[in-house]
């Protein structure tokens, strides 16, 4: 039924009304429309009214979708329809909104979290209708499930962290984790709202942070560095912090430190570095002692050294003269050698010896002797190469190694050699000059090594000597052969007294006035097994060499004078007793205390033994000489000078030497007949020896004519094969006896 209205002014005031009630619903779905959460009028559970944002909410794309809607539909069941209308119109009906978080469902099903905000059109007409506002929060929701989560992670993260993290605003600690409380011994939460002052040391330290931190945090960088802090019970511990602005270049929107106990490894470094300086001093420490030791060791080294060099010199050189010795000698022989031997090059070893050099030292003494020796040696030394080598092996005897030098190389060497000796030689006030025999071996013709090359070089040394001394000699087979059998018997000799190979045998001596035996020469005999008979005259210059002389020369007086004291105890007519007498053995000190004893011993008269000397003997050292035979001539023993006329006896001394007789030297006597000369000399002589008042007596007689001459000049004795060969004691002996039943004559 249409309505009536009385008036036009009613109408159009009703008119009016309903324009701005159209206008009013407009803007009303406008706002609506506008708004950002869903809006909805329900009236007996049927949608009047909604906006589109409540259609959307819904899953529908216009509001018009849903209005008609039962709101029923909205709910996920019936149940929470119920459950919510019981809760919301129990409060509504009192007037007041009513306010929830429920769950709802979308057209496809789909539930989501919504907030309720519901008013009754009417409070006290529920059928009037309700408005609600509704909002799907359940984004919202999963956006707080998610941060929870995040949250929970977070606080299981900071909390299981073994490093102590702390969130702090203003220097004020929001949150931190356990560890961080531990670390800094503090219960659960008891530092949350505390200063970061508490654990800092002193008020200074906790501002000097701030200075650091302050900078980088603002700029947005992260904070680093080793902080000393302070636990609650005052202790200090070393910790690693990490700092960084929540909030990049605004720490003061918080700050969030992540805190690491870091003293034990502090610690542990401070150790280390303590341990490591007490090495290092320890290392300073040896490196000292040891650089002190090395320089000890190099002194002691170079000491060492120079001792060592000085004993190599010692070891190498010749302490006189400077001059390589033996040693060395070998050495550079053995390399010369090899050298020559690989080149096919000769090489010259030359042995020198200085004639009569022991004279010097004897008379002049040995001072001079080796200022003598030391200038030869310089002069020596001149004379050859730098490649030739001057050692000296001793004494004065000089060893030159001349490498790649042949005969005529080694030959005009040594005349240059005796040319340099020959200069005379200033010694303080002495003027000498000396006179070398040099022996030449040659590499490889005489010898393959220095063993050998020596010994030939020596042997034709004593070669030079022998023919004439101040002379050089090549060595040669014939020099070998001598001097092999000079070893031979040299080694042979050493032996034969004891083995009782000598023996003396004895030659009558027959007084040419009487015809009778007046004496008997001793002569010495050696017989050697495999080498045979050997005669005097090449063993007694050996025996002499090697001093030999001595022992055998005291067994030869003494043999000779017990024979002649047992052949007179035998009843022999009384003879002389003739003993040879070497240079050797009569330069020997105590010949005539000896010579003395030896006839005590025997208890034979001294003037029954007779000393023979060669004219040399007497000759070399006259003075000397004297001496000894004046001696001997007291002690009532007679002298003779054996070998007569070979010798260059001055006649001044013949007259003061205390010799008794002079022996005529078979030399002269041999030719005795024929040789004018000799027939003059042996004249000369006895008619000497007469003026002198010396007797003679000529050996080596063998012949009547030589016998007749001899008498014809008035010699007194004789001796020779012409009467007898020398003979074994024995034989001797018989002889005497058979020549005793003789008529009284030589003729
Ligand atoms: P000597 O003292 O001049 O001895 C004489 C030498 O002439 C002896 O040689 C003797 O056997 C030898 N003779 C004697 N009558 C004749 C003769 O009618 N014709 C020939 N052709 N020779 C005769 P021996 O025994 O060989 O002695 C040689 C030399 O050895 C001795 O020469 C002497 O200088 C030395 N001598 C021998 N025995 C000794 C000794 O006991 N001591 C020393 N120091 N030298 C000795
Ligand atoms: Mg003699
Ligand atoms: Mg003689």
């Amino acid at each position: 039924m249409p309505a009536t209205y009385p008036d036009p002014e009613a109408r159009k005031k009703r008119r009016d009304t309903l324009m701005q009630l159209r206008l009013a619903l407009r803007e009303q779905q406008v706002v609506m429309d506008s708004a950002g959460v869903g809006i909805v009028f329900i009236k007996q559970r049927v949608i009047i009214r909604c906006n589109r944002r409540f259609a959307q909410i819904y899953g529908h794309t216009e509001a018009a979708d849903m209005l008609g809607q039962t709101s029923v539909s909205l709910y996920p069941d019936i149940a929470s329809f119920y459950a919510l209308g019981k809760a919301a119109f129990t409060i509504m009906t009192q007037g007041l909104a009513y306010k929830s978080e429920v769950l709802m469902k979308r057209r496809d099903g789909q539930l989501f979290c919504s907030h309720l905000t519901g008013k009754l059109v009417n409070q006290a007409d529920t059928e009037e209708g309700s408005i609600w506002i509704i909002d799907d929060i359940s984004e919202q929701k999963s956006a707080q499930a998610q941060l929870q989560a995040v949250l929970t992670e977070q606080n299981l993260i900071l909390n299981n962290a073994m490093v102590g993290i702390a969130f702090l605003r203003e220097r004020t600690l929001t949150r931190c984790n356990h560890s961080f409380e531990k670390l800094l011994g503090y219960a659960p939460d008891e530092l949350i709202g505390c200063s970061s002052r508490l654990w800092y040391p002193t008020e200074q330290d906790w501002l000097d942070a701030a200075q650091q931190w302050q900078v980088p945090l603002a700029s947005g960088e992260a904070f680093q560095s080793e902080l000393l802090l302070r636990k609650k019970d005052g202790s200090s511990i070393y910790c690693e912090v990490r700092a960084k602005a929540i909030e990049a270049h605004n720490p003061a929107k918080g700050v969030i430190w992540i805190t690491l106990d870091i003293t034990a490894r502090k610690k542990a470094e401070t150790e280390l570095l303590q341990a490591r300086t007490e090495l290092e001093k320890l290392v300073a420490l040896r490196t000292q002692e040891l650089s002190q030791t090395v320089l000890a060791l190099g002194v002691k080294a170079n000491e060492q050294k120079k001792s060592e060099a000085h004993i190599q010199k010692l070891a190498h050189f010749d302490a006189l003269t400077g001059l390589p010795n033996r040693l060395l000698l070998h050495d550079r022989c053995q390399h010369a050698l090899s050298v020559a031997h690989r080149n096919h090059q000769s090489v010259a070893l030359m042995f020198i010896d200085l004639d009569h050099f022991k004279n010097i030292n004897d008379s002049l003494g040995h001072r001079v002797g080796d200022e003598v020796l030391v200038e030869l040696a310089q002069r020596l030394r001149k004379t050859v190469r730098e490649q030739d080598t001057v050692a000296r092996l001793g004494g004065d005897e000089f060893i030159l190694l001349l490498p790649d030098t042949d005969t005529a190389g080694a030959a005009r060497v040594a005349e240059k050699l005796l040319q340099v000796a020959l200069m005379p030689f200033q010694v303080e006030h002495h003027e000498l000059t000396v006179t070398p025999s040099i022996g030449i071996a040659l590499y490889p013709k005489d010898g393959a090594d220095l063993d050998v090359l020596s010994k030939c070089a020596d042997a034709a040394m004593y070669q030079a000597k022998g023919d004439g001394r101040n002379s050089y000699r090549f060595f040669t087979p014939a020099i070998q052969a001598h001097s092999d059998r000079a070893l031979l018997l040299d080694n042979a000799l050493r032996r034969a007294m004891a083995r009782h190979q000598l023996e003396l045998h004895y030659q009558p001596q027959i007084s040419m006035r009487t015809g009778q035996i007046v004496g008997a020469e001793a002569l010495l005999r050696w017989y050697h097994p495999e080498l045979g008979a050997m005669s005097p005259a090449e063993f007694i210059p050996i025996a002499e060499s090697n001093g030999l002389i001595v022992p055998i020369g005291e067994w030869v007086i003494r043999t000779a004078v017990n024979q002649l004291a047992s052949w007179l105890q035998r009843g022999m007519a009384p003879l002389t007793m003739a003993v040879n007498l070497s240079a050797v053995q009569f330069r020997h000190a105590d010949l005539p205390q000896l010579v003395s004893r030896i006839l005590q011993e025997a208890d034979l008269p001294p003037a029954l033994l007779e000393l023979e000397l060669t004219e040399g003997v007497a000759m070399k050292n006259p003075q000397g000489a004297i001496a000894v035979m004046n001696d001997l001539h007291q002690r009532g023993v007679r002298m003779s000078i054996d070998d007569f006329g070979t010798g260059y006896s001055s006649l001044s001394y013949l007259k003061r030497f205390r010799v008794y007789k002079l022996k005529i030297d078979q030399s002269f006597v041999r030719d005795i007949t024929e040789d004018p000369d000799d027939k003059a000399i042996v004249g000369a002589i006895i008619s000497m020896a007469n003026s002198l008042g010396l007797k003679t007596i000529a050996e080596g007689v063998e012949t009547q004519g030589q016998l007749d001459f001899l008498r014809a000049k008035g010699c007194d004795e004789v001796q020779g094969y012409y009467f007898s060969r020398p003979l074994p004691a024995q034989a001797f002996e018989a002889y005497v006896e058979s020549q005793a039943h003789r008529p009284h004559s030589v003729d």
